[in-house]
C-alpha cells in the first residue's frame, strides 16, 4: 500500500514534509494530518491560522478546526473557540462516540479545558498592531484578504484517508461568525472507500455547495481526484455566477484511495503534495482561460 499527503497553501510545506515522514515510518493518516496542521497553527508568521491568526471585528482571535477519519466516518469539530493552542487536536479528541462531536464557543472551551488542552492567547503583538491600524483605516469593517485555511489530506499504508483543517477565519469577521472550515461536508470530508477533500476560500460560498462532499461524491461516481476537484469547484463557481452574478474565492484539494490527488480553484492557489516516489513538492494552481493550470511553484518559500 502507498501513502500520500496533500495540503493547502505554501505555508503548509514544512508540515507536509513532517506528515510525509510520519507516513513513511508507518504512522497513521490521523497522526500525519493532525501533526501537519498543528505545525501551521504554531507558526506566528502565518496570519490565518492559530497563533498569529487575524482577529475578529472586536480584536479577538477566534478559531475553527475539524478532523475526519475516513474509515469510520467519525468526525470532530470546534468552532468559535478562543484561548487554546490547537483547535485541530481538540477537534480530533471529539471523534469518539455518536454525539457531542461538534462543539462551539464556550462549550468547546470547557471541553478543551477539562481535557487538559494547552491554553494560549493567539493574538500576537503583530496581529494586534495590524488590527488597530486597519480598524482605524476602514470606515466600515468588512471581512477581506488575510484569511487562508490550512487543510491536510493524508493516506496511510493501511489505506485510511483522513482530513484535518484549521483557520482563524476571515479577518474582521463578526463575532460568532463561522465559515466552512469546521463543517463536515463543506470544509472537509474523508471516506477511505471513495476519497477525501478539503476546502479553503470564502466559507460562505463553499457552504453553499457542500463543496468537499461534492468532490468525494464525484470520486465515488468514478471521477479521478483531479476531475472531481475541478468539477466540484467549476460547477459551484458557474452556479453562483449564474444565480448571484459573482462567485468568491474557492479552492479545493482532493486525495483518492490510490494516492492520486487533485486541485480545483477559481483563484491563484498554492499547495503541497508528498508521496514516496516524488518526495515533497510545492505547486501553484491558477485559472487560465477557464482551465485549471497547475505548475511547480518556482518562487522562494
Ligand atoms: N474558509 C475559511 C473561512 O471562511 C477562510 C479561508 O479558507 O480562507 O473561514
Amino acid at each position: 500500500m502507498t501513502w500520500a499527503v496533500i495540503a493547502t497553501w505554501k505555508m503548509a510545506f514544512h508540515g507536509t514534509e513532517t506528515a510525509a515522514g510520519i507516513l513513511e515510518n508507518n504512522g497513521t493518516a490521523a497522526d500525519a494530518a493532525v501533526t501537519g496542521v498543528s505545525l501551521v497553527e504554531d507558526e506566528p508568521s502565518f496570519h490565518s491560522v492559530g497563533y498569529g491568526g487575524r482577529p475578529d471585528r472586536t480584536g479577538h482571535v477566534v478559531l475553527d478546526g475539524g478532523f475526519m477519519d475516513g474509515d469510520t466516518l467519525h468526525f470532530g469539530a470546534v468552532a468559535a473557540l478562543e484561548g487554546f493552542r490547537s483547535p485541530v487536536n481538540i477537534a480530533r479528541s471529539l471523534i469518539s462516540g455518536n454525539a457531542n462531536n461538534f462543539l462551539v464557543g464556550a462549550g468547546a472551551a470547557a471541553w478543551a479545558e477539562s481535557h487538559g488542552f494547552e491554553k494560549r492567547d493567539n493574538l500576537t503583538e503583530e496581529a494586534r498592531e495590524i488590527y488597530e491600524r486597519e480598524k482605524e483605516r476602514l470606515k466600515e469593517l468588512t471581512a477581506y484578504d488575510g484569511h487562508d485555511t490550512v487543510c491536510f489530506l493524508t493516506l496511510d499504508h493501511n489505506g485510511t484517508l483522513c482530513a484535518a483543517t484549521s483557520t482563524s477565519g476571515l479577518f474582521m469577521k463578526e463575532p460568532g461568525r463561522v465559515g466552512d472550515t469546521p463543517v463536515p461536508g463543506s470544509g472537509f470530508y474523508a471516506d477511505s472507500e471513495c476519497g477525501a477533500a478539503a476546502a479553503t476560500g470564502m466559507g460562505e460560498e463553499i457552504l453553499k455547495g457542500a463543496l468537499s462532499y461534492a468532490a468525494v461524491f464525484f470520486m465515488k461516481e468514478g471521477y479521478s481526484a483531479m476531475e472531481a476537484a475541478q468539477k466540484a469547484v467549476d460547477e459551484l463557481d458557474a452556479k453562483l455566477k449564474k444565480r448571484n452574478g459573482s462567485a468568491n474565492a474557492m479552492s479545493l484539494i482532493t486525495l483518492a484511495p490510490d494516492g492520486s490527488w487533485g486541485v480545483g480553484t477559481n483563484v491563484d492557489f498554492t499547495f503541497s503534495t508528498a508521496d514516496k516516489e516524488h518526495g515533497t513538492q510545492l505547486w501553484s494552481a491558477a485559472k487560465v482561460n477557464g482551465k485549471t493550470v497547475i505548475k511547480a511553484y518556482e518562487k522562494e518559500i
